[in-house]
This record gives C-alpha cells, sequence and structure tokens, in this order.
C-alpha cells in the first residue's frame, strides 16, 4: 500500500508516521508513505500558498493551484482514491479503515488556515472524511490517524494478525477489560475466571463484558450488535442454505445493509461481496427487488445468490454469472484426522508455484490470501505438490494437487487440516464445490461435511465498457 499526503507541513507527517508500528512497516517496506510538500508546487514569489477567501471573513485559504499540481505530480494521471481530510466530512469509522485497506493507493490530503479553495477540491478529491465532530488547525493529524488505522489491518503490519481482528468494533461491540500482571495490584485482583485456564469460560466471559460495556458506553452500536443476533438466529433456521452469510457475520466481516420481510443483504465488504435474499419472491415481480437493488454499495464487485429470479434481476443490473455451486458446511466439533503430516502455512516464496497452478491472471488475489497466512502447502519429500486456502469472504477453497501425487489422500489431508484451523478459531467450515466436479463433491461427503440443497450463483459485475 502507498500512502501519498500532500501536506504544507511534510515533516510533521515525516515524524508522527515514523515511530513504533507504522513506522517499522515503512522501514521493512509493507507500506510506502510518500509525503508532498504543497508549496513546493507554488507558482507564486516567496512561496505563497494561501490568500484571502472572496467575500471575506476571518483567516486565509489555501489556493487552488498548488494543490491541483501537487496532485498531478502525484498521481500522474491514474484515477487514485484522494481523501481531503475535513470536519466537512462523513465520519471516520472502522468500517472506512477496513474500505481503504483494501486499495493499493490512497492520497490524503491536507487542509491548513481555513481550508482549501472548493474548485480544487470538485476536481480531485473522491472522499471528504472527519475524525470527529471538532475543529482542528490542521488535516496532518486527521490523515496520521487514519493512514494509522488502515495501516494496522494490512498483512504483516501487526505482529499477530490476530490482534487487528478481535479489537473494539469487530463485531459491532466494544473490546473486554484486559488485565496483565501481578495478579493483585493496588488490592484489586484480576478477575478469577481470567485464572482458570478455561478457554470456553475465559470467551463467555469476555463476550459478557464487551456485551455490558457496549451497552453502556455505545447504546447506538449496541442496537446493531442486537440487530445482528438477531439475524443470525433467523438464518440458523435454514443453516446449510446460510452457513455463508452466517460466518460472514459471526466473524465480524459482514454487515448488514437490508433486513426487511425476509429481503436480506449482507455485504462482504473486504471481498466486495453481496450475499443476498429476497424473501418476497411472489409472482408477480419480486416486491422486495427495488429495496435490495438500492442497497448494493456501487464498489461491489460480486454477488452471491440462491434464487434464479435474482440471477435475471442482476443480469439487468450489470452482473453475469461466473459459475454456479453448490455449499458444503461441515457442522461437527471434532477436528478431522489428517493423514498426511507435512503440511506448512504457504508464504510469499511460494507464490510463484501457487500462480503456475491455479492460474497467473488470480497473482493480487493469491497474494493477498497468501500474506494473510490462510493458504496451506503439502510437501512431499521436501516439495511442494499441492495446497488449499480459504477465500476472502471465509470459504475453503483452491484446492489442487499435482497429477503425479494425486489418490494417495493428499487433498483429503489438506482440506481436513484447513478445517481443523477453522475449528480452533471457533467458525463453521464451508466450502463452494462448481456444480459437476465430482470429484470435490464426493471428497467433502467423505470428510463429513453436508450439501446445502440450493443452488449458489455467483455473479460477477461486467467491466464498464
Ligand atoms: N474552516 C473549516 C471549517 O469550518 O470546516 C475548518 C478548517 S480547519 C481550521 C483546517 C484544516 O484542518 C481543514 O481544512 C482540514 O483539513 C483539517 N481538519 C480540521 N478538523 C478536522 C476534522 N475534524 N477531521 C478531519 N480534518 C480536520
Amino acid at each position: 500500500m502507498t500512502y501519498h499526503v500532500l501536506t504544507l507541513f511534510p515533516e510533521m507527517v515525516r515524524q508522527g508516521l515514523g515511530d513504533s508500528i507504522i513506522g517499522k512497516a515503512i522501514e521493512r517496506g509493507t507500506i510506502t508513505l510518500d509525503v508532498v510538500d504543497i508549496r513546493e508546487y507554488t507558482k507564486e514569489r516567496h512561496g505563497q500558498v494561501d490568500d484571502y477567501p472572496y467575500g471575506g471573513g476571518a483567516g486565509m485559504l489555501m489556493q487552488a493551484q498548488p494543490v491541483y499540481d501537487a496532485h498531478r505530480a502525484v498521481t500522474d494521471g491514474r484515477a487514485v482514491r484522494t481523501v481531503y481530510v475535513t470536519p466537512q466530512g462523513q465520519p471516520f469509522t472502522q468500517r472506512l479503515a477496513r474500505e481503504y485497506a483494501a486499495e493499493k493507493e490512497l492520497v490524503f490530503l491536507c487542509g491548513h488556515y481555513e481550508g482549501i479553495d472548493e474548485r480544487v477540491l470538485e476536481e480531485v478529491v473522491t472522499d471528504r472524511v472527519s475524525i470527529g465532530d471538532y475543529v482542528l488547525s490542521g488535516g496532518e493529524l486527521a490523515a496520521m490517524v487514519m493512514i494509522d488505522a488502515t495501516a494496522r489491518l494490512l498483512p504483516g503490519v501487526l505482529g499477530n494478525s490476530l490482534s487487528a481482528q478481535e479489537e473494539s468494533f469487530h463485531n459491532d461491540l466494544l473490546e473486554y477489560p484486559q488485565y496483565s500482571r501481578p495478579a493483585v495490584w493496588h488490592g484489586k485482583k484480576v478477575p478469577e475466571v481470567l485464572l482458570s485456564g478455561d478457554h470456553r469460560k475465559v470467551e463467555a466471559w469476555r463476550l459478557e463484558q464487551a456485551r455490558s460495556r457496549t451497552r453502556q458506553v455505545r447504546p447506538d452500536l449496541y442496537e446493531r450488535y442486537q440487530n445482528k443476533q438477531h439475524l443470525l438466529h433467523r438464518l440458523s433456521g435454514d443453516k446449510r442454505n446460510h452457513i455463508h452469510m452466517m460466518e460472514s457475520l459471526r466473524r465480524g466481516q459482514g454487515e448488514i445493509l437490508a433486513d426487511r420481510d425476509g429481503d436480506i443483504l449482507i455485504y462482504h465488504q473486504d471481498s466486495r461481496i453481496c450475499m443476498m435474499e429476497a424473501g418476497s419472491l411472489e409472482e408477480p415481480g419480486i416486491k422486495g427487488w427495488e429495496y435490495l437493488a438500492g442497497k448494493i454499495p456501487s464498489q461491489a464487485k460480486w454477488c452471491l445468490v440462491t434464487q434464479e429470479s435474482l440471477v435475471e434481476l442482476l443480469e439487468q443490473e450489470g452482473y453475469q454469472v461466473f459459475n454456479q455451486c453448490s455449499q458444503f458446511l461441515y457442522t461437527l466439533r471434532e477436528p478431522l484426522p489428517v493423514g498426511h503430516r507435512d503440511i506448512r502455512v504457504l508464504t510469499l516464496e511460494h507464490l510463484d508455484y501457487l500462480c503456475a497452478h491455479y492460474g497467473q491472471e488470480q497473482r493480487a488475489y493469491l497474494e493477498e490470501r497468501t500474506g494473510s497466512g490462510y493458504m496451506y502447502g503439502v510437501f512431499v519429500e521436501g516439495i511442494l505438490r499441492g495446497f488449499v486456502g480459504m477465500h476472502s469472504e471465509g470459504s475453503i477453497g483452491f484446492l489442487y494437487v499435482e497429477p503425479c501425487c494425486r489418490r494417495q489422500g493428499l487433498a483429503g489431508s489438506l482440506e481436513a487440516y484447513c478445517v481443523n484451523r477453522h475449528l480452533e478459531r471457533g467458525w463453521i467450515p464451508y466450502g463452494h464445490v462448481v456444480q459437476g466436479n465430482e470429484a470435490s463433491e464426493a471428497l467433502q461427503e467423505k470428510l463429513g461435511f453436508y450439501r446445502a440443497g440450493k443452488t449458489f450463483w455467483w455473479l460477477e459485475k461486467k467491466p464498464c465498457i
């Protein structure tokens, strides 16, 4: 990820981000920070970049020309998402941080004085975002806040990638209280349950603490959490056909964009997938369709549906069928036996192998998946011979074993290994098998997966011509 920051105070940004976790990520090259001094682009003598606002009023305004030229120098004709940090923008949230973390490049434009000439904002800015309902003297701190919050979501930035997934706002709850040594401090004891070593009890206690803290401090967030719990409860009435939606919500990645009279749209932000269901499918037409269609985010790339009538409607909205699958889920809690022992987490050094066997055109996706630590390889006599992994929306997939090593149980071992990793995290493993792939269907059943009754259509947004 490359962050370009357009500012009048470059040192402030360099110093502010040069230390700690973000500083180390810059040093390692995991992220690139390109700080651009807007003043270098002014055509005025004496380096002037501001002037009085037309119509009078207090303070000075940053002029359009230097901002425009600095922006052009950075983007060089490319369409790069450009964020103007401003108190007049939409609130910056964890959701937006996740959305930004999916970009390859971002420009942050920092205002100063009374702000920036509106005309250049109209030309270069795609997003206007605020860090809160108060006025800062400049945009640098706001840009740094957004860079910090997005960078730490990128693979390889935090030492332990799980830390970012289990913090406040994950699953619409604030985090539970935490304690470290000593066990007694100022006469206050660490809650007994945390010393018990009983993992389930600790989890239950933490959930309850997170709930009550959120209920008290952030009733708005708590209401969202409750709505999600109610929807999960309804979806669990037909778990086999809904596990993709349920896991997306349970793992804190899916957001409910529609839930009315059985019309459901869950948006999986990281993978830009709309998981949809129309509850009002009576003829003629679909009552809820307009409601649902209006909720599809413009940046969505995929739709996953189980109703043929929705497929037809989505085709009219510019989507095309990518494939037709069956959904399989593993509902047992017991881990599966893994016959083959040499299975390892793959790293970027294996990327060429993955691309050679899964498709060069998927390189960026495979790189992202490998970076997130969810690709596993099977090694025979030390040589990588096949792999499995987790797709970005959470399903198990990518299964491949080289022809020379088939019929030795390697595919079963790979998938069993992946299932066990999911179970360790409390997830319900599930996957999609393209209809007609009998070998893979047979493998799912052999491992103890259940098949959902419905057909799952994956639709991809057609590229704009
Ligand atoms: N006159 C502007 C107004 O009333 O909206 C405020 C200008 S402020 C003094 C200067 C710059 O600080 C802004 O252009 C913006 O870049 C930044 N800034 C101030 N408050 C901010 C906030 N809450 N979130 C993000 N950026 C902010």
